[in-house]
């Protein structure tokens, strides 16, 4: 199992999971958030064929998130899987012949030789998940756009052997911002964005006895550093600052191996 992302951030957020067994691969794309010809030459850039992708997981309705999902779908006849609620906000924009099938924000579900279980998250969008895919050996949990744990994402969390973590803000940087008032409460509330502690809080509370590989992701562009991201994070795992990843808005990460 490997994964990669081709970016992440406010600006657009995008990750594929490949798994692989014998001659037969399985690979799943979580979000799009880029343009069509932007979302092709990033995939493109990891060698990735974008009709070769077996379906895309849409977190929430945000544009960030599902910006240039319907694009790619239905260019390459590609199946996405959303939750009811991130369907319905988005109705009116599915386009004719594309494939949606619903999931149920609680219950997993197969792509080829990847399980994915959704889970439900505080954020302000409609039905918000995030995902966590296992290949039967290797788990992959994805936590970004939520403003604060819950019980369920700590269970849901535990036990991964590679984690993409929501860093997205520095909450002295925000407050300094020239952000619009209204703006960094919505950020910085119970159905906003994870702090970099709020982050570390998370990853402090989870099982982390297999983890091995650990990303910083949607971090904000203005409210925080990648420094301050590792600095929370890297205490939590006895880890060196520079062990931990970060991705990037504009080169995201290159793929991680998790080995077959
Ligand atoms: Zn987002
Ligand atoms: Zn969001």
């Amino acid at each position: 199992m490997r994964y990669t992302s081709l970016g992440s951030g406010s600006e657009g957020n995008a990750l594929v999971v490949e798994a692989r067994e014998g001659t037969s691969v399985t690979r799943v794309m979580i979000d799009c958030g880029f343009g069509l010809r932007e979302v092709e030459r990033r995939l493109l850039g990891r060698g990735i064929e974008p009709s070769s992708l077996d379906g895309i997981l849409v977190t929430h309705e945000h544009g960030d998130h599902i910006g240039g999902v319907f694009r790619l779908a239905r260019r390459h006849g590609i199946p996405v899987h959303l939750t009811t609620g991130t369907r319905a906000a988005v109705a009116a924009r599915i386009p004719e012949g594309m494939t949606a099938i619903c999931c149920d924000s609680h219950t997993a579900f197969s792509i080829g030789g990847l399980r994915v279980q959704p889970f439900p998250v505080p954020h302000d969008a409609r039905e918000p998940v995030q995902y966590v895919l296992d290949d039967g050996q290797w788990r992959l949990g994805v936590l970004t756009d939520l403003g604060e744990g819950t019980p369920h994402v700590h269970r849901t969390l535990s036990g991964c052997d590679a984690l993409v973590l929501e860093c997205n803000h520095c909450p002295d940087m925000l407050a300094r911002s020239d952000y619009p008032v209204s703006l960094k409460y919505r950020i910085a509330g119970r159905y906003g964005h994870l702090s970099n502690a709020a982050a570390a809080e998370i990853l402090r509370v989870v099982d982390r006895s297999r983890l091995k590989f650990l990303h910083a992701a949607h971090l904000s562009k203005t409210n925080n550093v990648p420094e301050l991201a590792r600095a929370a994070l890297a205490p939590i795992l006895g880890w060196q600052p520079g062990e931990i990843g970060v991705a990037d808005q504009d080169t995201g990460f290159d793929w991680v191996d998790l080995g077959r």
